[in-house]
C-alpha cells in the first residue's frame, strides 16, 4: 500500500492536471442570479457531473426551484460497519463579474499571474468563492482514489448553484431529501485561513435575521404650516424607536434579546487574545479609529460572539433637492441583526416587534416586511473529533498550529444541516482575505490550491488511520 508521502506526491506530480480540470470549471460563467446565465449553470453541472461519475462516483443532476444541484454517491463495498458517512458541500454558482472594466484579465478566462511577491496566483470569478475551495476537496479524494484504490468512508458529495442568490432553494431540497443526505459529519471548503501561513478551523458563524418596519401616520403628506404641530410626524416616532435600540453601553435593549447567547470559553478567548486581531488596521482600512458596538467587548469579540442590531436603511419624506415643507405619512427602516449562541430567529423577531409595539402611539400603526432567509448561528464544538483530527492534519501540511476562528458572517447552509439533518460541520478553507472574492480581479493563491489539496489528503489520511485503529 503507498504511503502517505506517496500520495501527497502523488498530489504534486499531478497538480498541472489539478489545475487544468479546475481552469475548465472556472470557465462557466456561473452566475445563477442572472437569467442569462442559467444555461451555463446547467452545463457547468453537467461537467461537475461528468467529473465525479469519472472519479468512480454515481453521480446525477437534480432539479430544486432554483438551479440544478449535483448530487454524487460513493459506498465503497469493503469499508468496516464504523466507517464514517460524509457530506461534502460546495456551491458552483459565482457572484456577477461587474464591473468589468476593472478586471485585467477576462473573469471567465482564468489566469495563472506570478506576482512580485514570487505567489502565483490563479485570477477568475470563482477562483476562490468557490470552485478553486471545492476542487481542493474533489482533488484530493481523486489522488487518494488514484494510490489507494478507495476512500476511507462513505461520500456523498453536494454541489449547489444558488449559493449566492437565494438559500431556500437548497433548504427545500435538503428538506425533501433528508435522508438521503444523511451523514456523520459535513465538510465545507469555504472558508479562510488565519493568514497565508497559518491555516484555520472556523467553529462559529453568527446567524442573521432581516426585518423592515414601516410606520404610518396622517393618512396621507401634510402641509407642515397647517399641521405642523397637531400632527404625528412618522418619521420623529421611527427615530424614537431606532433612537431606543441601543443602550448607552451599546447594548441591545430589546427585552429578552440575549437570551441564549452564552459567555465564550475561556480556552477560546485565550487563544482568540493571542492572535493579536489588528483592531487599529482593521478600523482603518475604512477609514475609521475608535471602535464602537458594545462596551467591554474588544473589536474581534464584538464580531465573533456578540450579536448585533443594525440600521440598514431608513427612508421617508422629502428628500430631494431644496426643501418642501412636508410632514410624511409613512417612515420606513431596514433592520437585520446577526445572531450568536442559541438566539432564536422567531424569537428575535417577535421580541423587536414587541419593542415598536410599546413605543407606537396610539394614532399611528406598523406593518412589516420579511424578506425570509433567517439562519441561526451556528458553534461547533471545538473539542469535536472532527475538529481535532482536523487540527492535526492541517498542521502536519503547514507546520503551523491551526487556528480556531470564528466568522462574523453567515453561511446558512451550515445551520441547514444542522437543524434539517442534524449533522455539525466542519469549516476547513484555504482562502486569504485579499482574494477580491464578490469583487473585480478574484483569486486564489496556487499555494492555497496546491495545499488545500494536501491538507484534505491529510484529513483524508487521518479518517483511514482512525479506521485502522477502530478494527484493531
Ligand atoms: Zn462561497
Amino acid at each position: 500500500m503507498k504511503s502517505l508521502d506517496d500520495v501527497l506526491q502523488g498530489v504534486d506530480a499531478a497538480l498541472d492536471d489539478s489545475l487544468a480540470r479546475l481552469f475548465e470549471l472556472l470557465r462557466f460563467p456561473t452566475v445563477a442570479t442572472d437569467p442569462a446565465y442559467h444555461g451555463a449553470c446547467r452545463d457547468a453541472a453537467a461537467w461537475l457531473k461528468g467529473l465525479l461519475a469519472d472519479m468512480g462516483f454515481e453521480a446525477r443532476i437534480e432539479a430544486t426551484t432554483g438551479q440544478p444541484v449535483i448530487v454524487a454517491e460513493y459506498a465503497p463495498k469493503d469499508l468496516p460497519s464504523h466507517a464514517p458517512r460524509i457530506l461534502f458541500y460546495g456551491h458552483y454558482d459565482v457572484q456577477p463579474a461587474d464591473p468589468l472594466e476593472l478586471w485585467e484579465s477576462p473573469p471567465f478566462e482564468p489566469r495563472l499571474r506570478k506576482g512580485a511577491d514570487g505567489e502565483t496566483r490563479i485570477f477568475a470569478r470563482g477562483a476562490c468563492d468557490d470552485k478553486g475551495q471545492l476542487m481542493t476537496f474533489l482533488e484530493a479524494s481523486r489522488a487518494w482514489l488514484k494510490a489507494r484504490g478507495s476512500l476511507p468512508f462513505r461520500l456523498t458529495v453536494l454541489l449547489e448553484g444558488d449559493e449566492e442568490g437565494d438559500s431556500t432553494h437548497l433548504d427545500r431540497y435538503v428538506a425533501k431529501n433528508r435522508t438521503r443526505l444523511k451523514a456523520d459529519v459535513a465538510f465545507i471548503c469555504d472558508t479562510g485561513m488565519w493568514d497565508a501561513k497559518t491555516p484555520a478551523i472556523t467553529t462559529r458563524l453568527r446567524g442573521c435575521i432581516s426585518e423592515e418596519i414601516v410606520i404610518s401616520g396622517p393618512s396621507k403628506d401634510l402641509h407642515s404650516g397647517l399641521y405642523g404641530g397637531p400632527a404625528r410626524n412618522p418619521i420623529r416616532v421611527l427615530t424614537k424607536i431606532l433612537g431606543d435600540l441601543h443602550d448607552r453601553n451599546g447594548r441591545v435593549a430589546i427585552p429578552g434579546f440575549y437570551d441564549g447567547v452564552d459567555p465564550v470559553p475561556l480556552a477560546t478567548r485565550r487563544q482568540w487574545k493571542s492572535l493579536k486581531f489588528p483592531e487599529k488596521k482593521y478600523l482603518k482600512g475604512v477609514g475609521l479609529s475608535i471602535p464602537a458596538g458594545e462596551k467591554g467587548y474588544a473589536v474581534h469579540e464584538q464580531m465573533w460572539s456578540r450579536p448585533t442590531a443594525e440600521i440598514n436603511g431608513v427612508y421617508s419624506g422629502y428628500t430631494g433637492a431644496g426643501s418642501k415643507t412636508v410632514l410624511p405619512a409613512q417612515a420606513m427602516a431596514k433592520l437585520s441583526f446577526r445572531l450568536v449562541g442559541r438566539q432564536a430567529p422567531a424569537r428575535i423577531r417577535k421580541g423587536l416587534r414587541e419593542f415598536v409595539k410599546a413605543r407606537l402611539p396610539a394614532d399611528c400603526k406598523v406593518r412589516y416586511k420579511s424578506e425570509g432567509g433567517d439562519s441561526m448561528a451556528v458553534t461547533v464544538s471545538e473539542s469535536s473529533p472532527w475538529v481535532r483530527l482536523a487540527q492535526a492534519a492541517l498542521k502536519d501540511e503547514w507546520k503551523k498550529e491551526p487556528v480556531l476562528m470564528a466568522d462574523g458572517a453567515s453561511i446558512p447552509v451550515v445551520g441547514t444541516f444542522k437543524s434539517l439533518l442534524g449533522v455539525d460541520t466542519l469549516l476547513v478553507g484555504f482562502g486569504l482575505e485579499d482574494d477580491s472574492v464578490h469583487s473585480p480581479n478574484e483569486k486564489y493563491n496556487l499555494s492555497s490550491f496546491r495545499k488545500g489539496i494536501r491538507s484534505w489528503t491529510r484529513i483524508i489520511a487521518g479518517i483511514a488511520e482512525q479506521q485502522g485503529r477502530g478494527k484493531s
